[in-house]
């Protein structure tokens, strides 16, 4: 499958009824629930009938090979507000995690308990981060210890969308305190076991219809089962583990792995709230007047929205191209993900606060979203990596790439042996073409033409 933008018509469908629903259902209503911080319960309950909220419509997009379908699908989504976006699509990021650990049986019984039915709603969560540790996954401290046929998980979790109010959490542990974060495992813990305690609702920022909790694992009981991808797997996993650390080499970690192939989704996140400000603070400038002319006449806020657009553009394509590559099994080896998640996190801060700044103090005040789009955008520097640690990802990535070609040099080739032989730039054809041009004066028309066809480039 080659990195094409074309849109398929199912894409474009989905784009434009996700784009209808947010406009339509998800807005009207999106500074309600920043104000209150309820949770979006009858959102969701739409964004189900609407098959938005199913394991089924989030695999189908993930394993979609053109990579476009879900970062078109969460552009959309966030445009229409951050908070009751993350809401809706929690489950799919605990999903993913599963995706990448479960055994097929497991992915099958434990899926569609993340989302339930329309009317029978299920949340999922995604619990890694602790008090002391959230960009440094080796200082996590949660335990699990196997107990007879039993997991018994204990720890602290902080900043967990859905936590403690989830049907289905999924925890990381670590089983091999020696091994650190190469040591880990994720398990499932469903909503209600005892042990697993809510401590409290965190009181955020921005992001507010979504909910974000502290909570701890109190000796938490789950059946030997409930460990993601089974012992077999995990014993063989930590016997790597262990050979690559005796040999000195780095061995891959299952958490930094699964947020490494989420980071082109949440990139489409932040791209969501930088389009939306960059829309409303252009209509706005358009129509504004100060000094006889709209504002968009002064340069002073033109220019800034033309190289707002620009790196939203960029950025854009920086995550289309990640989400192709995770699609596809290419390997992120200079930092690809995270390049696409830096360059449209740190975008969509710059264009929220360059949206207030075009208001003026309409910008500051509730009456228009731009502030809110600002406090939403803050949190994509932060969560899934912060920015310093995709710049460490990247950095580290180079390093480890040194010497090798662009990526575009590295891919497999596409196209057969004539257009080796015959494509655009090769030796042959640029000969050919310069022959032809001395004739031309010398050969009919009919053939000329004739030629030219010929000398169409192949595929
Ligand atoms: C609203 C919200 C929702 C979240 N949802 C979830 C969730 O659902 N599940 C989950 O598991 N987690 C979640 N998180 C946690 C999030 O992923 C962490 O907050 C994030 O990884 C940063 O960790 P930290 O807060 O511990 O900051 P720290 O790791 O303590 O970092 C503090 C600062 O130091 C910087 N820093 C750290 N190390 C370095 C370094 N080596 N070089 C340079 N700078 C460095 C960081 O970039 C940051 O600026 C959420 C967080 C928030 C705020």
């Amino acid at each position: 499958m080659t990195f094409d933008l074309t849109p398929t018509v199912a894409q474009h469908d989905l784009a434009r009824r996700v784009h209808e629903f947010a406009q339509d259902r998800i807005r009207p209503v999106a500074a309600h629930y920043d104000r209150t911080q309820e949770f979006p319960w009858p959102v969701l309950e739409e964004a189900a009938e609407r098959g938005f909220y199913s394991p089924l419509f989030y695999r189908d997009l993930i394993g979609d090979p053109t990579g476009l379908s879900i970062p078109m699908f969460m552009e959309e989504l966030f445009w229409g507000c951050a908070g009751i976006g993350l809401a809706i699509v929690m489950p799919a990021l605990a999903l993913s995690a599963m995706g990448q650990a479960a055994s097929p049986e497991q992915l099958l019984q434990w899926a569609p308990e993340c989302f339930g039915t329309p009317g029978d709603l299920k949340l999922a969560a995604l619990a890694i981060s602790e008090p002391e540790g959230g960009s440094d996954v080796r200082n996590l401290r949660t335990r699990a210890i196997r107990d007879g046929d039993d997991w018994i998980i204990e720890g602290h979790k902080m900043w967990i969308g859905n936590g403690g109010i989830a049907d289905v959490h999924v925890v990381n542990a670590v089983v091999d305190e020696e091994l650190g974060h190469r040591g880990q495992a994720l398990f499932v813990v469903p909503g209600g076991t005892p042990g697993l305690e809510l401590v409290r609702k965190l009181d955020k920022l921005g992001c507010r219809a979504s909910h974000t909790a502290e909570l701890k694992l109190d000796r938490v009981r789950v059946p030997r089962d409930h460990l993601l991808g089974g012992e077999a797997k995990l014993d063989h996993k930590l016997a790597a583990a262990r050979a690559a650390a005796h040999d000195g080499h780095r061995a891959a970690s299952a958490t930094l792995g699964t947020f490494e192939q989420t980071r082109p989704f949440v990139a489409a996140q932040a791209l969501g709230i930088a389009r939306a400000a960059l829309e409303y603070m252009t209509a706005y400038a358009n129509h504004r007047e100060a000094f006889g002319a709209p504002i968009i006449d002064h340069q002073g806020i033109a220019f800034p929205i033309a190289d707002l657009a620009t790196r939203i553009d960029a950025a854009r394509l920086l995550t289309w191209r990640a989400s192709w590559m995770a699609a596809n099994g290419v390997p992120f080896e200079r930092g690809e993900g995270s390049m696409a998640k830096l360059a449209a996190s740190e975008v969509a801060v710059q264009t929220t606060e360059r949206a207030i700044q075009t208001l003026g103090g309409w910008g500051y005040i509730t009456d228009h979203p731009v502030e809110k789009w600002y406090r939403d955008a803050k949190l994509y520097t932060i969560f899934e990596g912060t920015s310093e640690i995709q710049r460490m990802v990247i950095a580290g990535a180079l390093g480890a790439a040194e010497g090798k070609p662009p990526l575009h040099v590295e891919l497999q080739p596409s196209g057969g042996a004539w257009n080796k032989m015959f494509g655009r730039g090769t030796e042959r054809r640029t000969k050919a073409a310069s022959a032809a041009l001395l004739m031309k004066d010398r050969v009919p028309d009919p053939l000329r033409r004739a030629a030219m066809k010929i000398l169409r480039p192949p595929r």
